[in-house]
């Protein structure tokens, strides 16, 4: 995916100049569109505001779409040597053992005193190497079920592991469960094309394109109520977002008339291929657009 989106965008200039929908299609497949979205945005302001270069002042980098706390950290200290500490879950993770800090992972405030707890150990020259460090270690060594405490550099300072205290900590907040919502997918073909449509402009999956759906799940004569054509059962599929679960069940609907509903666009397979972005979601139902 990153191959594919550097070459589709070797600079930021591409990238600022390129449209939403060329930016979403070559993000098709890695989900979270609200990044491509936040990119191609951040983009646009730094040719508009500072010749397509990175903002190396903390305040201004906060200012780019979809820059917080932990991007800029990540930025200001990898990038460009600043004592600035990147908190992300793997790093609480790593100092809640190290220090033997019950923390709660997800208390907003706790973000910030593990960062100016972090800051004085940055030292000068040393600083991307002091991030990147932190992230690996937590991301390969003091994993969150298993710690491989036996291959990680800090055993002698951890005072997790000396109190054997490493599978409690840190504080696990409890999931929430997930929505499940139930919905019937179409895919339907008309002279050569398939339906597609394009979905409301907020909440999930805002503005990309969508096989058309309907809420619930309906049986084939109640298909062959709603479409001119034949029907046939499609396998079921199951898309796990990260707070609903669709549960889908599907039909490939050959229709002998245009449905009238207006938002349906027919395309050929080619063009949902090159050029609209249909999300993962529908990949099980995607394949018999062909
Ligand atoms: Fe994590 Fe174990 Fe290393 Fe402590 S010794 S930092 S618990 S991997």
């Amino acid at each position: 995916y990153y191959i594919r989106w550097m070459n589709t965008f070797p600079t930021v200039f591409d990238l600022a100049n390129a449209d939403e929908e060329a930016v979403l299609k070559a993000w098709e497949g890695l989900g979270y569109y609200s990044r491509a979205r936040n990119l191609h945005k951040a983009a646009k302001t730094l040719v508009s505001e500072n010749d397509g270069k990175l903002f190396e002042d903390k305040k201004r980098l906060l200012g780019l779409s979809g820059i917080g706390e932990y991007t800029a950290g990540a930025i200001l200290s990898i990038a460009f040597g600043e004592r600035e500490p990147a908190v992300d879950g793997n790093v609480l993770r790593v100092f809640s053992r190290l220090n033997a800090e019950a923390i709660d992972v997800k208390d907003v405030k706790v973000r910030s005193y593990v960062a100016e707890s972090l800051r004085p150990y940055m030292k000068e020259g040393k600083t991307s190497s002091f991030t990147q460090g932190l992230f690996e270690l937590g991301a390969l060594v003091c994993i969150p079920d298993t710690p491989k405490c036996g291959e990680c550099p800090l055993t002698a300072s951890c005072l997790a592991f000396s109190q054997n205290r490493q599978k409690e900590l840190p504080i696990k907040a409890k999931k929430k469960e997930k929505k499940v919502i139930d919905l019937t997918v179409f895919v339907i073909s008309y002279q050569g094309k398939f339906a597609i449509r394009k979905r409301p402009d907020k909440g999930l999956l805002a503005n990309l394109y969508e096989l058309p759906n309907r809420e619930g799940k309906i049986s084939e004569e109640e298909v062959l109520s709603l479409y001119d054509g034949v029907a046939r059962p499609l396998p079921d599929a199951t898309h796990v977002f990260t707070h609903i679960i669709w549960n889908m069940k599907g039909y490939l609907v050959e229709v002998q008339t245009l449905p009238k509903e207006e938002d349906l666009l027919f395309v050929t397979p080619e063009e949902i291929k090159t050029r609209y972005s249909l999300p993962s979601a529908f990949s099980a139902f995607r394949r018999y657009c062909e």
